[in-house]
C-alpha cells in the first residue's frame, strides 16, 4: 500500500510553522492571521495554532514555484491556484520560502518524478475510495479520498486533481459508526465528521473503505516504525523507494510493495515475503531484532556488493527491470560477495558450522548465500545440525535466521533462466471500453447473490494494460483501477447467479476481488475476452481459445521439478483443467473426472492440492489465499459426478463410469459364483446407502468383501443403469435397438448392432462393452450361479433399456449381445483368453481359500511381468506353496528365454502402483504367502536390481550389522489406509542392529568404542526388525524431501498396518541403509551365493532395465522412468 504523499509520522513532523498573513479570496485586501505549517508533504492553514484540522492543505508534490513579491509577502504557486502569504520581516518571508522550496526538491526526489507529471495529489495509487458526500455544515457536497490510512476532504474533484483541498483527517485516531441508513459519523477526538452518502449501498462501501484506512493506520505504526528506527531499512532494499513497507524474511531485508512482488514471483524458495503492517503475527521481537541487526545494511553488502551502475535498480524502474535485477540479485546471486571459500562444499558447512554460535549474523547469511548446507550435519550427534548448534550456544538470533532460511535456495549463477515468468513478458496491447456494472471489490470470495442495487454504473476503460473505471464516461480521473499484470484469475459464474445475468470476477494479486456485471452476455463474453487477453502472455494464449469458467495463473509443482513451485496458466472448462507449464510441454488436459485422486494436504497457510491422474501428479499451491480457494472450489465441483449422462459420471481410464466399474470389479471378484447373482435383490436400505454414496464419490468408495453383499452391489448397480435419466442405451437410439432384435436374418442383425454401437456416445459405448463382457463372464459359471445368458438378458433388459418389461424385445437384445459378444464387439482371441485366464484365477483361488482357508492349498495362477508391467510382458505362472523368489525368477527367465549373466542380479519385485513403492524379494522368499497380501494395486515383476552390485561391496566393506544416522522421518498416523497422514518430514536419529531399528528424536550422547553413539534417553520410537517390510520409494504425494526414499510397513499383532517413510540425504545413502536392513534381516545373506545361476549362452535380451518407480535412481534413471510413465512405455524402447 503506497502512499502518497501522506505517510505515517516520520515524514508527517513539522518543518515549519507559524502565524502568517494570508490573503483572502476575492480580491478583498485585508490579510487574516493564519496558523501555517509545513511538513515533508503538505503545506497547510488553520485558523488557530490549537486546530487539529486545516481550513486549507496544499500538497508540496503540486507546488510548481515559490516567489518572493514584495512587502514581506510571498506566493506559492501550484498548477493553476496561487496562495500568498505576508511575514512579518524579510528574515522571516525567507526562512519560509527556504523551507518551502527545500521541501518541493525533496518531495520531487523521493517520487523521482518530474513535477509535470504529478496529475493530483493522489499521485500513482489509485485512493481506496472516492467520491461525493455530504458534510454537515457545508452547504455543498464535498469530495471525499479515502488514501491509505487517511481521509482527505476537498471542495470538489477540481480541487483533488489539483492536490489542493481542505483538510484531512488521520484515521489512526479516527472512528466510524452508522447513525441512519445514508448517514454516518467519522469521529475523532477534536471533531465529529457527520456524512451523508446517496444510498445505502454506498454508505456501506465508504465505511467499509474508512475502517479498512483506520486498520491501516494502526497496522502502520508498531512495526514498521520499530524496523525503520535503523537508515538502511527506510529505503527499499532493492529499488530504493523510501517507506518500503514489505520484507522478506528469510533474505533479511525491507522491501517496498512493487519489488515485493516479484520477490513473490521467484517463488517461496528464494524470498518469502510478509508485510510490516498486515502479517502482524509473524514479526515477533526475534525477528525485528534480527531485522535490525542485520536488514537491508547487512544484506546489501553481501547481496549488493557489485552492482553495476547501468544494472542497478530506482524506484520508478520498469516491472521487467526490477525483475531482471531481483532474479540477477536473489536467484543467481550475481551481484553478491563471495565467501573466500566459496566451493567448498566442506569448508564452508564447517564454517556456518562455526559461525552459528556466534554473534556474527553477517557471515551466516554471507556463508548461507554461498552455498552452505542450512542442514548440514555438524558431526557432533548431539547437536547435528547448525540450528541445534546455535541453540546450544544460546544465540537466538542466529536460530531465528536459520529456521527462516531452512528451505531457501542457493543462487546458482548457472541455474537456467526460470521460465515461469514468460507471462510478464511482453503483455498483449488490448483496448476495450464501455459501460459495466461493478460492486465494491471483496475480500474473499462472494457466496452469495449480490443483488442489482450491489451493483454501480462505472465507465471502464481498458487500456495501456490497465482497466480504470471512472463515475461517468466524462470523468477524467478514475475511481480505481486493475493492473492487467496484477490479475491472477478471471472467472465467469454461471448466469444469473447475482443480480445481474451476466458477471465476472476478477481476481488480482494484492487478494481483491471485483465484481463486474452486465444484462447482455455477448457484451459480458467480449470483456471477458479483452480482459484475458489483457493479462494473458502469449505463452498461454491457447487457453483463450475455448470459452472458460476460470482462468488465470498458479504456481504448482510438477513432473521432475518437484524442488520449486513454478507459475503455470491454467483454464477450467467443465470438467477439463487445462494447463500449460512454462517448461514448454504440451501437457494434456486433465481430466477432472477421471482423476484417481483429489485432496487437499497441508495447513491453513500452506494449502495444496493433489491431482492425481493415471501417471501424473499435479500440485497446485495455495500462495495466494483467495483466488486459490476460489480454484479449489471449483475444481472440486468439476471433479464430481454432476449430471444425468454418463460421460458425466467420475470415468475411470477406459472411460467407463468409476461407479460402473467398481460394482462390476466387486461382483467380479465376489459374486461370480454367487445363486442367482442379479436376480436376487439386496436389501433396499443398503442397496440405496451404497448407491448414494457411489454417486457422490464413487472414487472413494471401496467395496470390500464382509461388508458388502453381493446382492446389495449388484442392486446398486441395476439400480443405477435404471435410473440414467439418459439411459445406457441413450433415449435417441433406444427404439432402434429395440427394433434390430425383430430382424430375422442373425448374419443381419449382429451388423446392425455393430452399427448402432458406433453410434452410441463413446463413454456409452465402452460402458456397454464392459457391462456386457461381465455378463459374459457370469454366464460362464451358470453352472453354480444358475444364470444363464436368458436369465440375465430378463433381468437386464428391462433395467437398460428402462422399459416395464412386458415384452421381450429389450431382453432379446441383451441375450443377443452376450451370445454374440465376440462378434458384436469384435473382442480379438487374446483378449478373450486373458479374459477367460483371469476369471479361471480369481475363481480357483477363492475355491482353494474356502475349502482349506490355509496357505496350503492348491496352486495358484498369479500374473507376472517381465521388465516391465505391460501386455507383452505378462506370464501367467503356477505358484506352488514352496516356490521362492529365486525359483520363480529363473522359472520366468526361462520361459522366455532370456539369458543371466554374472551381475545381472535378477530379481523378483513386489512393485505398489498406490504406494508408489517396489521391493525385491528375497532370494529365498517364498511367494505364496505374498501373493495373499497382494492388493490390487500390486503385481510382481521380475527385472534386474540396478543397485545389487553396490549394495553387495558396501557390505563386503563394513563388518557388523548396524548402521545409525539421521534421516528425514514421517509418519502414516491413519489405519488401514484411511484418511490422510498429517505432518510433514521431521530430521531423526535412527539406530538399526540386529534386532531393532529405533528412533529418537535427540540424543545426548557418549561415543563408545565402536562409534555407535549410546543413548541415555529411551526411544521414540522401535520396532523389530525381522517384522518390518521395507519398500523402496516414497509416494510422492507425501512431499517428501529427497528422492531417496524408504516406505517401512509394520504389521502389529493385532493386523493393523503401520508405516513409516524415511528419506536420505543421498542415494548410497539409501544403498547402505536399505543393504543393512537386507543383512540384519536374512541374517547376512543377501545374495545367493552359488553360482548356479549364470550360464545359458542365449543373446542378451533387448529390453533396457526400466526402473518403475520414478522416486528412485539418477536424475537420469528418474526421467527414464518418469518418461516411460507419461507416454508409450514402447517408445522409450524403440528410441533407445
Ligand atoms: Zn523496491
Amino acid at each position: 500500500m503506497d502512499r502518497l504523499p501522506g505517510g505515517p509520522t516520520p515524514t508527517t513532523q513539522a518543518i515549519k510553522a507559524g502565524w502568517l498573513d494570508k490573503n483572502p479570496p476575492q480580491g478583498s485586501y485585508i490579510y487574516q492571521k493564519r496558523w501555517v505549517r509545513l511538513d515533508a508533504n503538505y503545506l497547510r492553514y488553520f485558523d488557530s495554532n490549537k486546530d487539529a484540522y486545516s481550513k486549507r492543505f496544499i500538497s508540496v508534490a503540486c507546488i510548481s514555484r515559490v516567489t518572493a513579491i514584495g512587502d514581506q509577502k510571498f506566493e506559492v504557486i501550484t498548477n493553476n491556484r496561487t496562495f500568498a502569504f505576508r511575514a512579518e520581516s524579510d528574515a522571516e518571508r525567507k526562512e519560509w520560502m527556504q523551507a518551502l522550496q527545500q521541501a518541493v526538491i525533496e518531495q520531487r526526489a523521493r517520487a523521482r518524478l518530474p513535477s509535470a507529471s504529478l496529475s493530483g495529489v493522489q499521485g500513482s495509487e489509485p485512493p481506496d475510495r472516492a467520491g461525493s458526500l455530504e458534510l454537515r455544515g457545508f452547504k455543498n457536497k464535498l469530495y471525499v479520498a479515502v488514501v491509505g490510512d487517511q481521509v482527505q476532504l476537498y471542495k470538489n474533484l477540481e480541487e483533488y486533481h489539483l492536490g489542493v483541498g481542505i483538510t484531512f483527517i488521520d484515521m489512526s485516531v479516527g472512528n466510524v459508526k452508522e447513525v441512519d441508513r445514508r448517514s454516518f459519523d467519522l469521529t475523532t477526538p477534536y471533531r465529529i465528521f457527520s456524512f451523508s452518502a446517496e444510498s445505502e449501498q454506498e454508505k456501506e462501501q465508504w465505511l467499509e473503505a474508512m475502517q479498512g484506512a483506520i486498520a491501516e493506520a494502526l497496522s502502520t505504526s508498531e512495526v514498521a516504525e520499530r524496523i525503520w528506527a535503523v537508515a538502511p531499512n527506510r529505503f527499499c532494499a532493492d529499488c530504493g523507494a523510501a517507506q518500503p513497507d514489505w520484507a522478506s524474511i528469510n533474505l533479511c531485508v525491507v522491501i517496498c510493495k512493487r519489488c515485493a512482488g516479484e520477490h513473490r514471483g521467484m517463488g517461496a524458495g528464494i524470498s518469502k515475503v510478509r508485510s510490516l503492517k498486515m502479517d502482524r503475527k509473524v514479526w515477533t521481537e526475534t525477528l525485528i531484532e534480527l531485522f535490525l541487526q542485520l536488514g537491508n545494511g547487512a544484506g546489501n553488502r553481501f547481496w549488493a556488493a557489485s552492482v553495476p551502475p547501468s544494472e542497478a535498480l530506482q524506484p520508478s524502474s520498469s516491472p521487467a527491470a526490477r525483475r531482471r535485477h531481483l532474479e540477477a540479485k536473489y536467484l543467481e546471486g550475481k551481484y553478491r560477495r563471495y565467501h573466500p571459500l566459496f566451493g567448498n562444499q566442506e569448508e564452508l558447512d564447517e564454517a556456518l558450522c562455526a559461525a552459528v554460535t556466534t554473534t556474527d549474523l553477517a557471515e551466516t547469511q554471507a556463508l548461507l548465500g554461498c552455498g552452505a548446507g542450512v542442514n548440514c550435519f555438524s558431526g557432533d550427534p548431539e547437536a547435528p545440525t547448525p540450528l541445534a548448534l546455535a541453540e546450544q550456544a544460546g544465540q537466538t538470533l542466529q536460530m531465528e535466521f536459520l529456521r527462516n532460511n531452512r528451505t531457501t535456495e542457493v543462487p546458482r549463477l548457472d541455474l537456467m533462466k526460470p521460465l515461469e515468468k514468460h507471462y510478464s513478458i511482453v503483455l498483449p496491447t488490448v483496448s476495450h471500453s464501455g459501460f459495466l456494472y461493478k460492486t465494491a471489490s471483496a475480500g474473499k470470495l462472494l457466496q452469495d447473490r449480490r443483488a442489482r442495487e450491489e451493483f454501480s454504473r462505472r465507465w471502464c476503460v481498458l487500456s495501456d494494460g490497465v482497466l480504470s473505471y471512472y463515475e461517468n464516461e466524462r470523468a477524467v480521473t478514475p475511481n480505481g483501477e486493475i493492473r492487467a499484470s496484477e490479475i491472477v484469475c478471471l472467472a465467469v459464474p454461471p448466469p444469473d447467479f447475482h443480480g445481474f445475468e451476466h458477471t465476472f470476477e476478477v481476481y488480482t494479486e494484492g487478494e481483491r476481488l471485483y465484481l463486474f456485471g452486465l444484462e447482455s452476455a455477448d457484451l459480458a463474453r467480449e470483456w471477458v475476452k479483452c480482459i484475458a487477453k489483457a493479462f494473458v502472455p502469449p505463452l498461454a494464449e491457447d487457453l483463450l481459445a475455448r470459452d472458460f469458467e476460470r482462468l488465470g495463473r498458479l504456481p504448482y509443482k510438477a513432473g521432475l521439478s518437484l524442488q520449486r513451485p513454478q507459475e503455470g496458466w491454467f483454464s477450467l472448462t467443465g470438467s477439463e483443467l487445462r494447463a500449460i507449464f512454462p517448461e514448454g510441454t504440451c501437457e494434456e488436459p486433465l481430466q477432472l473426472r477421471k482423476l484417481q485422486e483429489l485432496s487437499i494436504q497441508g495447513d491453513g497457510e500452506n494449502q495444496v492440492l493433489v491431482l492425481v491422474e493415471r501417471r501424473r501428479t499435479l500440485y497446485i499451491q495455495g500462495e495466494r489465499r483467495l483466488d486459490f480457494t476460489g480454484w479449489l472450489g471449483a475444481i472440486q465441483r468439476a471433479a464430481a459426478s454432476s449430471g444425468d449422462t454418463l460421460s458425466e459420471q467420475q470415468l475411470g481410464d477406459s472411460d467407463i463410469p468409476v461407479i460402473v466399474y467398481r460394482c462390476v470389479d466387486y461382483i467380479t471378484q465376489c459374486g461370480l459364483t454367487s445363486e442367482g447373482i442379479y436376480r436376487k435383490c439386496g436389501q433396499t436400505s443398503k442397496t440405496q446407502r451404497l448407491l448414494e454414496s457411489l454417486r457422490q464419490d464413487a472414487r472413494s468408495v471401496r467395496l470390500k468383501e464382509g461388508e458388502q453383499h453381493v446382492d446389495d452391489v449388484s442392486s446398486a448397480l441395476k439400480r443405477f443403469l435404471r435410473d440414467l435419466p439418459d439411459g445406457l442405451f441413450t433415449r435417441a437410439q433406444r427404439l432402434s435397438w429395440l427394433e434390430a432384435s425383430e430382424i430375422e436374418d442373425e448374419e443381419e442383425k449382429v451388423s446392425r448392432y455393430q452399427e448402432l454401437l458406433a453410434r452410441l456416445p463413446p463413454v456409452n459405448r465402452a460402458t456397454v462393452k464392459a457391462l456386457i463382457s461381465h455378463l459374459y463372464c457370469v454366464q460362464c459359471f451358470s453352472d453354480t450361479n444358475q444364470m444363464n445368458t436368458h436369465n440375465l438378458a430378463i433381468v437386464f433388459g428391462p433395467t437398460l433399456f428402462q422399459t416395464d418389461g412386458q415384452d421381450y424385445k429389450a431382453g432379446r437384445v441383451v441375450e443377443d449381445l452376450i451370445s454374440h459378444y465376440v462378434v458384436v464387439f469384435s473382442v480379438d482371441e487374446e483378449e478373450l483368453r486373458k479374459q477367460r485366464e483371469e476369471i479361471t484365477a480369481i475363481v480357483k483361488m477363492r475355491v482353494a481359500g474356502t475349502a482349506s482357508g490355509t496357505q496350503h492349498a492348491g496352486d495358484f495362477i498369479c500374473t507376472v511381468y517381465l521388465e516391465e508391467k505391460k501386455a507383452e510382458a505378462e506370464q501367467h505362472i503356477k505358484i506352488p506353496a514352496s516356490m521362492t523368489a529365486e525359483e520363480l525368477t529363473m522359472e520366468i527367465l526361462d520361459r522366455r528365454s532370456v539369458s543371466v549373466r554374472e551381475k545381472d542380479y535378477w530379481t523378483c519385485f513386489e512393485v505398489n502402483e498406490r504406494e508408489e513403492t517396489e521391493r525385491p524379494l528375497h532370494f529365498a522368499e517364498k511367494v505364496l504367502p505374498i501373493l495373499h497380501g497382494l492388493g490390487t494395486d500390486s503385481y510382481l515383476v521380475v527385472k534386474k536390481h540396478p543397485s545389487m552390485e553396490a549394495m553387495l561391496l558396501y557390505l563386503a566393506s563394513h563388518v557388523g550389522d548396524t548402521k545409525h544416522g539421521m534421516m528425514k522421518f514421517r509418519e502414516d498416523r491413519s489405519l488401514l489406509g484411511l484418511g490422510l497422514p498429517s505432518g510433514g518430514f521431521h530430521d531423526r536419529y535412527f539406530i538399526l542392529n540386529s534386532s531393532y531399528l529405533r528412533l529418537y528424536k535427540e540424543i545426548r550422547t557418549q561415543r563408545t568404542w565402536n562409534g555407535v553413539p549410546e543413548t541415555s534417553h529411551r526411544p521414540e520410537k522401535e520396532w523389530p526388525v525381522k517384522s518390518l517390510k521395507v519398500y523402496l520409494g516414497v509416494k510422492k504425494k507425501l512431499r517428501p524431501p529427497t528422492c531417496w526414499g524408504l516406505t517401512v510397513v509394520h504389521e502389529t499383532e493385532k493386523h493393523e498396518k503401520q508405516q513409516w517413510y524415511l528419506c536420505c540425504e543421498t542415494q548410497m545413502e539409501l544403498r547402505e541403509w536399505f543393504a543393512t536392513f537386507l543383512f540384519v534381516q536374512h541374517d547376512g545373506l543377501v545374495w545367493p551365493s552359488e553360482p548356479s545361476r549364470v550360464s545359458r549362452a542365449v543373446p542378451e535380451v533387448r529390453l533396457g532395465s526400466v526402473s518403475l518407480i520414478p522416486l528412485r535412481g539418477t536424475e537420469n534413471e528418474m526421467r527414464r522412468s518418469v518418461a516411460a510413465f507419461a507416454a508409450d512405455p514402447l517408445s522409450l524402447l524403440r528410441n533407445a
